[in-house]
């Protein structure tokens, strides 16, 4: 690793300022807990993107499940999903009021329970699962997102020099789905391990040095160019494109999945409950900023004083693994700390 961050210092001389964005909650945590950026010459900034799927989840689809458990309507959803504050309450708050609200590490663990709606959430990665409940016939609200349309809308408004892609998604998607996107800037797919990804941001320089403009398989033992073909396909099979609302980057067109079969699709059958859902962001809350990289979660001035991961205040707070806030919270640290 030294060797690489000897030669990041050696190319960060000929070049001006330059920002990498890793789009992986699980990027982040590494970063953050081994002190990357503090490694790294002035001019080479780390901001994180929307990687983390708990952080992007629209704060309507929260509303709206909230609603929908009020109702009496039984769900089940991911641990960190019952923390993250609505605008009325979070579901851990409806379930303090009796709502009949299971948490489960893996969706598998509800694939025989029919009479609940599953709270689906996660990009690429998590999908699989979910178009395996849905195969079983369990009713989804499918908050889904698939990673490529939020990047290029990143790159095409953003200034970011270079993206670190995300690991996980890549799996699923394969490499070749980021070279056929043709982003304006350099990507590197990488691995999770500190060295992992300090050779990643030196192989991103590198190409920013050289006009490069092209994507670098940097995890080529779990990242192939066709991703998992059968993941995909059970994808195909059970869900289909929609636009799709990201906390921070608004409606991003054709970035969501939704169940192919409207019998099993919660959005649809419980349309008339949303209709009552008003929703309005947290006040103070900066998270959309945090997801796009613009501010650090210390400028927040909530981050610390009353935004804390035992009474988070906006989305990025709740995930100890891949929210931002929560991950600076964790290691005490941020870009201007
Ligand atoms: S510190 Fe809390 S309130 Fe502020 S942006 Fe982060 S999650 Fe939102």
């Amino acid at each position: 690793m030294l060797n690489y961050i000897q030669k990041i210092k050696e190319l960060a001389k000929s070049l001006g300022e330059i920002k990498i964005m890793e789009v992986c909650g699980g990027h982040t945590h590494t970063i953050m807990k081994y002190g990357l950026r503090e490694l790294l010459p002035p001019n080479i900034k780390l901001v994180s993107g929307p990687g983390c799927p708990v952080c992007v989840t629209s704060q309507h689809d929260i509303d709206c499940v909230v609603e929908l458990a009020l109702e009496g309507v039984k769900i089940s959803t991911y641990g960190d999903m019952i923390n993250v504050p609505g605008t009325k309450m979070s579901l851990k708050d409806a379930q303090a009021r009796g709502a009949d609200i299971k948490t489960v590490y893996s969706a598998d663990q509800v694939i025989n329970d029919k009479e609940r709606v599953f709270f689906a959430v996660g990009f690429e990665t998590t999908t699989p699962m979910t178009a395996r409940l849905l195969q079983n016939n369990i009713t989804v609200f499918s908050a889904h997102k698939v990673m490529p349309p939020a990047m290029r809308l990143i790159a095409d408004n953003m200034r970011i020099d270079g993206f670190i892609d995300p690991g996980h998604v890549s799996t699923i998607i394969g490499s070749d789905a980021w070279s056929n996107l043709n982003l304006n800037v350099p990507q590197v797919i990488s691995g999770f391990k500190p060295d992992a990804l300090i050779r990643a941001i030196y192989l991103l320089l590198r190409m920013i040095k050289n006009n490069e403009v092209r994507v670098i398989n940097d995890y080529p033992e779990v990242v192939f160019p066709e991703g998992n073909p059968i993941a995909k396909k059970l994808i195909r099979r059970t869900m289909k494109a929609c636009d799709s609302e990201w906390r921070g980057l608004g409606l991003i067109p054709k970035s969501g999945l939704v169940p192919k079969d409207e019998k099993l699709d919660a959005r649809i059958i419980y349309k008339d409950v949303f209709k009552k859902v008003k929703t309005r962001e947290n006040p103070g809350c900066r998270c959309g900023e945090v997801i796009k990289g613009l501010i650090e979660p210390n400028e927040c001035k909530l981050f610390r004083k009353v935004c804390t991961p035992s009474s988070p205040k906006g989305a990025c707070m709740v995930s100890e693994y891949e929210g931002a806030c929560a991950i600076a919270y964790k290691y005490g640290k941020s870009l201007s700390e």
